[in-house]
């Protein structure tokens, strides 16, 4: 499997230190994670083969997603934040503008202290000096897993085709990235997420005008989000339109609390293309691979999509210091192989996961599952 990453993700952003249920602690999604995840790819030269080579897709992919004023908020931050006598530390919010105070629209944020609320809705997303070079990177590599995963699609119907292979046998690519994306919305960030590096990849390749679908429109994108927490900016960016289809498995009593019901189905021409499966703490192995078993059975194959995307958590794991379900290490290799046997070219795009020691091993366990056969 070909991975691609950065050593950008690594070095860009860097904060110190968080607040989780009100004491300072070390920043969680830290660049160590990324080195742990590398290293077990590194170890298992016979299934990955690890790129650095990006390409420099501009504003334009990203500018799709994220609103103009937000992304110069976000490259900006840092700078206006030390200037009026914030903490090096980086950007983090006092005051957001919770929906019962807030009239939006009629107060506009004047500097950066106000703008630091209005553009985030938590206080995990800290902005350091070069965090949106960070999260800029991010998105182009995983925009450059994107456009390989166009030519392996096609290699890949073409060997269907001559009879080299099957459907059973999908390619697999792997963004290695962070800052994550999938609590990014249109115009706030949060849950250490700033870009929205999985709806960007999506938008880009609905945008390829040659790349046509089935029914000669755009191609048809399932998103299927494994993470631990809903992501609730990958729903907000697409949850008013049909393609792509957004399915997530999440904890249902657990951050970001405000989104991830059932009852949250999409709307308009999206009504039924956004499918949450909210999951008790108490969830265990077989209970979790059953349930996305039947999400892929129930929804992702009556789709009919071209490609899958996966926002790739392993936050899911029982000894996740900020999350956990009672899932073992044994359950990756079963997730990784039930993504396999929808049979489409899949890309993996790191999301969450939190316990260094088994980061590696988990999220490696995802991957190898996909490459084996039954
Ligand atoms: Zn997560």
């Amino acid at each position: 499997m070909k991975v691609f990453t950065s050593t950008l993700c690594t070095t860009m952003h860097t904060p110190q230190y968080e607040f989780l249920s009100g004491a300072e602690t070390h920043y969680y999604e830290s660049p160590e994670r990324r080195e742990v995840i590398l290293k077990y790819l590194q170890e298992h030269p016979d299934s990955f083969e690890i790129t650095e080579r990006v390409e420099d897709f501009g504003l334009d992919p990203i500018s799709k997603v994220h609103k103009k004023d937000f992304l110069q908020y976000l490259e900006h931050a840092y700078e206006e934040w030390i200037e009026e006598g914030g903490h090096p530390n980086g950007v983090l919010p006092g005051t957001i503008p919770h929906y019962k105070v807030a009239r939006l629209g009629k107060q506009k944020a004047s500097n950066v202290l106000a703008k630091s609320g209005e553009y985030c809705f938590d206080m995990s997303a800290v902005i350091t000096k070069d965090t949106f070079k960070a999260a800029w990177n991010a998105a182009q590599v995983t925009l450059t897993a994107t456009k390989d995963l166009i030519r392996v699609a096609e290699q890949y119907e073409q060997s269907i085709a001559d009879g080299a292979t099957s459907r059973e046998n999908p390619p697999g690519l792997y963004a290695l990235v962070r800052p994550p994306g999938h609590h990014a919305q249109t115009d706030v960030c949060g849950g250490y997420c700033f870009l929205n590096n999985v709806a960007i990849a999506t938008q880009w390749l609905m945008d390829q005008p040659n790349l046509k679908g089935k029914d000669g429109g755009p191609k048809k994108i399932a998103i299927l989000d494994i993470d631990f927490h809903h992501g609730n900016g990958t729903q907000e960016i697409f949850y008013t339109t049909s393609n792509p289809l957004y399915t997530s498995l999440h904890s249902n009593e657990d951050y970001p609390y405000f989104t991830g019901s059932d009852l949250e189905k999409g709307e308009g021409e999206g009504l039924g293309f956004n499918i949450n499966i909210p999951l008790p703490h108490s969830t265990t192995d077989d209970e979790y691979v059953e349930t996305l078993e039947k999400l892929i059975k129930d929804h992702v194959l009556p789709y009919d999509a071209d490609y899958i995307i996966v926002s790739l958590g392993v936050d899911t794991y029982k000894d996740d210091p900020i999350a956990g379900f009672l899932v073992t290490s044994d359950a990756y290799p079963r997730i990784g192989n039930a993504i396999r046997k929808i049979g489409l070219p899949t890309l993996f795009v790191q999301e969450g996961g939190y316990c260094i020691e088994k980061l590696g091993l988990n999220v490696g366990g995802i991957l190898q599952g996909f490459l084996a056969k039954a």
